[in-house]
């Protein structure tokens, strides 16, 4: 039984290692059926432009390549109609309303889709508002039909290399670390972050003559200002007892969260002299293959992942409605999901969430954990490229969901079972998408690792 502890450092056990490859290579094809054939899972709505950064003034940091655009469907004829305002429409009416904080706090006892009616799943809940659940971990899309949700296929706009670097990328991946620092008294008020930086780095990057060959910025290391893993490593390697799991995974979940969007950037990357997207060898070593505990992060978030959706899939499988408005869409989209968390159910238990927020300090860090995790989720509406953006809050949103399943299940009142938090649209969409991007971080870094001892050999 292989059982990757959140105090274990994955890359020390290589079984853990080839264990989860081994249940990736069942993973992937499903996950990427699923992502990538059903107009459920292949689009999102989200709030893309019409949130400002509640930090500080990032009117600089734009990024003004035409890789970091993003289109969106503006047309609804152009929207699939699961998720058409129209269609979501109709299923407005006080059956179909979202459940209130009361009714949320009824849903322990519970089905997932209880009180909505015959064949009204959680997910065709038409939403009107940003009300956050308190067991949220972030912060969440307006799921209403105003204009202010921006659709998109997420098949059409890819995360890759945009060329999005310098102060401003630096300057979030930097808050975003900050939020790892848990010691109340020492730790800014994140609204204390706004320190209104008005010079915050450059506007349209030209990449062609700032980036070096792993797609950085020139800037010289000594110059930098966001180093996080390097006192991460001094204070908390697999010597460093003292700090408390809680922390340890938000670290993790952040810095296997980042080196997953390296390894897609450096994966699909831009070959300035031809135009071809390609492999960046390079870039991967720059960015990953020196820093196994990044690696390692980022499998942890994998098992992480894994431990979630397999928790959800009963709850899936009871008649979970994807409300497409056709019944054969229903049933084949229900068959993908399916095929997800039985893959990701095919192996024992692999990540023991029981063991986080139990002792000492551990059940009064929860809400500083959500907060703070609700913070990172804020600060992807700093993020200067549209397509960045989009895949930080994607990815924001799925680990967030993936932390409700694993952290905020109820215990039913008299079987005393598991009843996991009822996840809205937007929240499933993302779960199963991060999932997605993992399992492909995953694929791409056993091929670049297979390329780096191929350029070895040749050397
Ligand atoms: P960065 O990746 O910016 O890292 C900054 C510092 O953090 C490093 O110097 C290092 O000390 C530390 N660090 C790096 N990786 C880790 C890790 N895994 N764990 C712990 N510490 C680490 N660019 C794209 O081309 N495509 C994208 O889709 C994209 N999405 C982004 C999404 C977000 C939310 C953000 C903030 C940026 C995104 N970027 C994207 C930009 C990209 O992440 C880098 O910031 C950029 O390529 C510059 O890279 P860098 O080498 O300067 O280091």
């Amino acid at each position: 039984r292989v059982q990757i502890s959140p105090k274990a450092i994955v890359s020390d056990a290589c079984a853990s290692y080839s264990t989860l490859e081994k249940l990736n290579s069942k993973v992937n094809p499903a996950i990427n059926d699923l992502t990538r054939t059903t107009d459920f899972f292949s689009h999102y709505r989200l709030n893309l432009f019409h949130k400002t950064c509640p930090f500080w003034n990032d009117e600089n940091g734009m990024c003004g390549n035409i890789a970091c655009a993003v289109q969106t469907l503006d047309n609804e004829e152009d929207i699939p109609m699961v998720w058409r305002a129209s269609e979501l429409g109709k299923l407005e009416g006080p059956r179909a309303k979202h459940p209130g904080k009361s009714a949320r706090r009824e849903h322990a006892e519970k089905p997932l889709q209880g009180g909505l009616g015959d064949n009204v799943g959680e997910s065709c809940v038409f939403e009107y508002d940003d009300e956050c659940d308190e067991r949220d971990y972030c912060v969440p899309e307006d799921e209403g039909a105003s204009s202010k949700g921006d659709y998109v296929s997420l098949l059409e706009n890819p995360e890759r290399f945009t060329g999005y670097a310098g102060d401003g990328a630096a300057q979030v991946w930097d808050a975003v670390y900050r939020e790892n620092c848990f010691q109340k008294s020492s730790f800014p008020q994140s609204a204390q972050l706004g320190t209104s930086s008005k010079d915050n780095g450059p506007a349209a990057l030209d990449f062609k003559h700032v980036l070096d060959a792993a797609g950085r910025q020139q800037v010289l290391e000594s110059q930098r200002q966001v180093k996080p893993d390097i006192p991460f490593v001094a204070k908390t390697g697999l010597e460093a007892e003292d700090e408390c799991i809680e922390k340890r995974v938000f670290y993790r979940v952040i810095s296997g969260m980042h080196a997953s969007i390296s390894t897609h950037l450096c994966w699909d990357f831009l070959n300035q002299t031809t135009g071809e997207w390609t492999p960046n060898v390079a870039c991967y070593k720059a960015r990953l293959h020196r820093f196994p505990d990044r690696i390692s992060n980022l499998y942890f978030n994998y098992a992480l992942l894994t431990r979630a959706v397999a928790k959800l899939g009963p709850h899936l499988a009871g008649g979970y409605t994807f409300c497409t408005g056709d019944r054969g869409q229903d049933a084949s989209t229900r068959a993908k999901v399916l095929a997800v968390t039985e893959a990701a159910s095919s192996v024992p238990q692999i990540f023991d969430e029981s063991l986080l927020f139990k002792n000492g300090e551990g059940p009064s860090l929860k809400e500083d954990f959500r907060n703070r995790f609700r913070n990172v989720s804020r600060l992807m509406d700093c993020v200067g490229c549209d397509k960045c953006r989009l895949w930080g809050k994607l990815q924001t949103a799925g680990y967030g969901a993936a932390l409700k399943v694993l952290f905020e299940a109820d215990n039913h009142k008299e079987s005393g079972e598991a009843v996991v938090p009822a996840l809205k649209r937007t929240e499933l969409v993302a779960l199963f998408n991060t999932y997605a991007r993992l399992s492909s971080s995953m694929s791409a870094i056993q091929k670049f690792r297979a390329m780096v001892e191929e350029q070895e050999l040749a050397a």
